[in-house]
């Protein structure tokens, strides 16, 4: 069992990956946050290498490595991110397989009610598939 969890975001981050995603509306688009004590610093907006991108999103391995060694210079802690541009912001069931591996925690963001503003969930996912939600705090 993980204990629930919060993730603050700075306002002025938070804008930047609503910008990043709307860009890529209506593809699903992604990045990665780093953070450190649960609090955001750093946002690392990323292409998506999906081959569907209108379905599902990836980072490429270069970004990931190149995003990892940056977020390792301040010690912090990679949160994946990523729009979910019809659906809502809960992990797809792919998403889950691919969170498996990663264990990362998983932001989504759903534009389902365009054009009312996105909306944001985030989700640790354990090796078994568990989910369980966390907090999203807009600072
Ligand atoms: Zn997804």
């Amino acid at each position: 069992m993980v204990d629930s969890f919060v993730v603050r975001i700075p306002e002025s981050l938070y804008k930047e990956m609503l910008a990043h995603i709307e860009a890529g509306y209506p593809d699903e688009a992604c990045g990665v946050i780093g953070s450190v004590d649960g609090q955001v610093v750093k946002n690392y907006p990323t292409a998506n290498a999906a081959e569907h991108p209108d379905d599902f999103s990836i980072i490429s391995d270069a970004d990931l490595i190149r995003i990892y060694n940056d977020v390792d210079e301040y010690d912090g802690d990679m949160i994946y991110y990523h729009s979910h541009p019809r659906s809502e912001a809960y992990p797809s069931a792919r998403d889950i397989e691919w969170a498996k591996r990663g264990g990362y925690l998983y932001l989504i963001f759903s534009l389902q009610y365009r054009p009312e503003p996105p909306y944001a969930r985030v989700f640790q996912i354990d090796q078994n598939g568990g989910v369980t939600e966390g907090k999203v705090e807009v600072i």
